[in-house]
């Protein structure tokens, strides 16, 4: 073959010689592609512009313009380059350093270093190694790859002294078989690379190093702890600007730091992933509840409560066991403790439904009473490694605002449209008006029937359609005994969040054998939801912290209003005033310090206190006290008696 043809993504064909690579084809579309082109899709997949390009394969170049999916590409490109300069960079700084892994990330990139004997960097040195890697960026260094035996590989990082390389190709070849690996060079540096980079390291625009951070070999504990430095790197100065703004807020907004400053949560070492709610917090916690309680209420659901703690047999008949034990935790009496006869282990419940089928099973039940709904906020127990605990976010104990709803098959699109109203409600009521629905369906890993399946994703469809709701669907996404509706939030900071759920499930009433009597006096098999509202309690609240950055609406606020005398002898008016609105249902406090009140007022702001409420002496002259609304500044003296009603307006 002489000639090839490939297509472009406008549909057009493209007649190139046998043998051209990508750069080929960019440079026959036009000299300006060619000198953009960061890389290219051939068939949907993103490969080096080096690559020789196939017979009969749709590509489509990737720039710094690119729009859509190959945008990700293209900043994924120059990020994966950027990992690598900052590796170039480092290893020239602290020579000896060993490396590991350096991918790109969703916001940018990271590398993992294991520096020598007693030479760690700080942030202090960020700077030094951003400025080593502008010289290698400068000098435009372009990226070669090569191919070589896995096993010479191997010798090579072995006598370079680079054990992380060794141990990953010696996994590829255990694993996979490999007998190949492709090595990536750029100036003085050579990594084992899947690729593909962009052409030289000239095309990172702009770039910026961000911290520094622990994080495990394979983020196994048990292994050597490494360096990780975090990265980003843009097409321009203009983006990575916005970028940071970004960063900088979500830092005055991280939970994790916000919690304990705001006295809410506690993580300790103690109890890892498991969080200690601080009064504050757990003011919030209730609050939080109270909103979810009253969809109980409004939409015919009845609260029960489980044990936490339940035989391991029952494990084995609700699937979890085959399913998802490595995430359990399990339980047995002390084998000291002179209980012999009572070895019955037992696991704590990573999840409530078996609980409430048990529920649903201690009884006979009609088809009159369908739906039946039961609610529980049960609190389960999953195990994640130490390493992915992350804040309110990534916990190992936590509470689900969880709920069963045992109903006929006719009965799931009315149900499913109950839960997206509750669903709106109650997440507008915390300030998040944009909600996105995702339907996933069949996992490799499931049970069930296909026709089973079929007609519970049809459910689900039927409803979502019925009302009218655009949605995503994500092929395979979906639990190991049914297809599920998840609903995502955006934040104040533009996140997205994974919140609520509605999971079909025609499994676990087989498996718990449950009936109802129908119209014709025989035992029929009732659909079992799942369904959570905010999903876990803790993350929810994580999330609702870093939304408000801790500043949260006078309704939500754990102090609503901190009355501040302004010096000692006003401080019995001060409680006067506290233990009036306090009685009112105001959640209130006295600053009772000898400070100067100008001092209290801003400890009251750091303390992000919605009301502050100044009491002195023409105050206590005039029973008012002197208003300071965050938002809306000094709002002049107000009667005792109407300062609720000036909280409650607030919302
Ligand atoms: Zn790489
Ligand atoms: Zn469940």
């Amino acid at each position: 073959m002489s000639e090839i043809g490939v297509i472009l993504p406008d549909g057009s064909p493209l007649k190139l010689p046998a043998g051209a690579t990508g750069a080929d084809a960019a440079a026959a579309i036009g000299p300006r592609l060619a000198a953009d082109a960061l890389g290219i899709k051939v068939d949907g997949e993103l490969r080096d512009l080096g690559a020789e390009l196939p017979d009969g394969a749709a590509i489509s170049i990737v720039t710094a313009k690119s729009k859509g999916e190959d945008a990700d590409d293209a900043l994924w490109l120059i990020r994966h380059d950027a990992a690598h300069v900052m590796a170039t960079a480092v290893t020239d700084l602290w020579p000896g350093t060993k490396v590991s892994i350096g991918p790109p990330i969703a916001d940018g990139f990271y590398y993992d270093f294991e520096f020598p004997e007693g030479e760690r960097p700080s942030e202090a040195d960020l700077e030094r190694i951003e400025a080593a890697m502008r010289e290698h960026i400068a000098a435009d260094e372009p990226f070669e790859r090569s191919e070589l035996p896995a096993a010479e590989a191997i010798e090579r990082f072995r006598a370079e002294d680079q054990p992380y390389k060794v141990e990953l190709i010696e996994d590829l070849v255990r694993d996979d078989g490999t007998e190949t690996v492709s090595l990536y060079r750029n100036g003085p540096f050579t990594d084992l690379c899947r690729g593909p980079h962009a052409p030289s390291t000239g095309r990172i625009k702009a770039f910026k190093l961000n911290s520094l951070a622990g994080a495990y070999w394979r983020g196994d504990e048990k292994r050597q702890m490494l360096t990780r430095i975090y990265g980003t790197a843009f097409h321009s100065q203009a983006d990575l600007d916005r970028h940071q703004e970004l960063l900088e807020l979500a830092r005055e907004h991280d939970h994790r730091r916000l919690g304990p400053e705001l006295d809410l949560f506690r993580l300790r070492e103690e109890a890892p992933g498991m969080p200690f709610w601080l009064p504050n917090g757990t003011v919030l916690w209730r609050l939080v509840e109270r909103e979810v309680r009253e969809q109980l209420i409004k939409r015919g659901y009845a609260e029960i409560k489980t044990p936490r703690v339940l035989d391991e047999e029952l494990w084995h008949r609700s699937g979890h066991w085959d399913n998802y034990r490595e995430n359990m935790y399990f339980v047995e009496p002390n084998p000291e403790g002179g209980h012999e006869g009572d070895e019955r282990r037992f696991a704590l419940k990573p999840m409530n439904c078996p609980g409430a089928c048990l529920v649903f099973a201690s009884s006979r039940h009609s088809y009159r009473e369908l739906p039946l709904r039961l609610a529980e906020f049960g609190d389960v127990s999953r195990y994640e490694r130490e390493g992915v605990l992350h804040g309110l976010l990534r916990v190992r104990a936590f509470t689900q605002d969880d709920a069963h709803v045992y109903c006929t098959l006719d009965q799931v699109p009315d149900e499913v449209d109950s839960i997206c109203e509750a669903i709106d409600e109650l997440y507008a009521r915390f300030g998040f008006d944009q909600v996105r629905v995702e339907l996933s369906t069949r996992p490799e890993k499931s049970v069930g029937t296909d026709e089973q399946w079929e007609r519970a994703t049809e459910g689900l469809r039927e409803a979502l359609e019925r009302q009218g709701r655009e949605y995503d669907v994500s092929p395979g996404e979906g639990t190991f005994y049914g297809p599920k509706i998840d609903f995502h939030i955006t934040d104040a900071l533009g996140r997205s969040w994974q919140m609520g759920t509605c999971q079909l499930d025609f499994q676990m009433p087989e498996r718990f054998e449950l009936s109802y009597q129908g119209e014709d006096n025989a035992e029929h098999r009732p659909v079992m939801i799942h369904r959570a509202l905010l999903g876990s309690m803790e993350r929810f609240i994580g999330i609702l912290i870093e939304h408000h950055g801790g500043r949260f609406p006078a309704w939500l606020a754990p102090t609503q209003a901190v009355v501040l005398p302004v010096s000692d002898p006003h401080l019995d008016y001060a409680r006067r005033v506290a233990a009036e609105l306090a009685e009112r249902g105001i959640r209130v406090r006295v600053d009772e310090r000898s400070e100067s009140v100008g001092r209290k007022i801003r400890d009251a702001e750091l303390a992000k206190v919605p009301f502050m409420l100044v009491a002195g002496e023409r105050e206590e002259a005039e029973a008012t006290a002197s208003v300071r609304a965050h938002d809306r500044g000094d709002l002049g003296a107000v009667a005792i008696g109407e300062i609720p009603a000036l909280i409650e307006a607030a919302g």
